[in-house]
């Protein structure tokens, strides 16, 4: 038996949908997305952090069809041949799309490698991950350049798996400021050195990101970052995936619940922001994490 799609007679491509019902299903939703949680108005200049993956590439594409000020900004971490080919992708969108583009290399800011830098902290018996020091690195980079390039907010491609496992996570973890900063507006803490993040796939499922980005034939790799081995997240994300399949909507009920409490509890304006000792740049202790890595790789020189 072929599944028919709900709305008309043909194949069901993904969400009980043909492939047309599906993308225009998928458009929409972004668009209702942006307005449940206000993320932006017409009058924002959007910055659309892109990696060449296919949810960021999705945001992009959706965000210029929906007519908004956007402006891509990407952020290479130097991984060998999986960023160069991500960049060849980029570039090759923007163009196509009339986007302008803005290219962020951790070579040129801090003159090394992720590899590099991950090498030589695990030598000095550093237990760093590559995917800690790149996010916050990363992280750092986004807002640093966000600010300059006066973007009102910064639009990443996370999609509901990923906020699913951060809110798990932060549950396991006890990490209940970790868990306020979550949610489809995230740099929760209300201070002018954050630059705002949004996130229009919020409500959007890995499945569905993935099933929209080969039906538009967007040039994205598909295959997982080589750095990502044995990352912490993974294990989340395979308990997760495990339990989706056996209770449908597992995911979309956490996200549901986080929404309905832990995102509605009075916001962070406890929460002092520092200024990073050695940089400036805002942090929740004296030093920031960027700092605190770049120090400690250089301590014993
Ligand atoms: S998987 Fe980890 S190392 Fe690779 S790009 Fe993402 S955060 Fe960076
Ligand atoms: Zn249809
Ligand atoms: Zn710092």
């Amino acid at each position: 038996m072929t599944n028919k799609c709900i709305k008309c007679n043909k194949a069901v491509y993904c969400s009980n949908l043909c492939r047309e019902h599906f993308k225009d299903y998928f458009e929409k939703k972004v668009k209702r997305i942006i307005k449940k949680f206000d993320l932006f108005s017409r009058k924002d200049k959007i910055g659309v952090a892109v990696s060449g993956g296919k949810d960021s590439t999705s945001v992009l594409y959706i965000l210029n069809k929906l007519g908004y000020a956007i402006e891509a900004v990407t952020v290479d971490a130097v991984i060998g041949n999986y960023t160069k080919k991500n960049l060849e992708n980029i570039r090759k969108v923007c163009k196509k799309y009339k986007i302008k583009l803005h290219e962020i290399s951790f070579r040129k800011e801090f003159g090394m490698s992720l590899c590099f830098i991950k090498s030589v902290a695990h030598e000095k018996g550093l237990k760093y991950s590559s995917c800690f020091i790149c996010g916050i690195l990363r992280r750092y980079l986004l807002n640093k350049h966000a600010k300059k390039l006066k973007f009102d907010c910064l639009a990443t491609g996370h999609n509901l798996d990923d906020e699913a496992q951060s809110f798990i996570m932060n549950v396991f973890r006890n990490d209940l400021i970790l868990a306020r900063r979550q949610g489809p507006v995230s740099g929760y803490i209300v201070s002018k050195a954050f630059v705002k993040r949004v996130k229009p796939l919020y409500l959007c499922s890995e499945k569905e990101t993935t099933a929209y980005s080969k039906l538009m034939k967007f040039p994205v790799n598909y295959n997982p970052c080589p750095c990502c081995v044995g990352a912490y997240r993974r294990e989340y994300r395979e308990m997760l995936d495990k339990f989706e399949k056996k209770h449908p909507s597992v995911k979309y009920n956490i996200i549901q619940f986080f929404l309905r409490t832990i995102y509605k509890m009075k916001k962070v304006e406890d929460i002092k922001v520092n200024a990073c000792a050695y940089c400036g740049e805002p942090c929740a202790k004296d030093v920031c994490k960027r700092c605190e890595i770049l120090i400690a790789l250089k301590k014993d020189k």
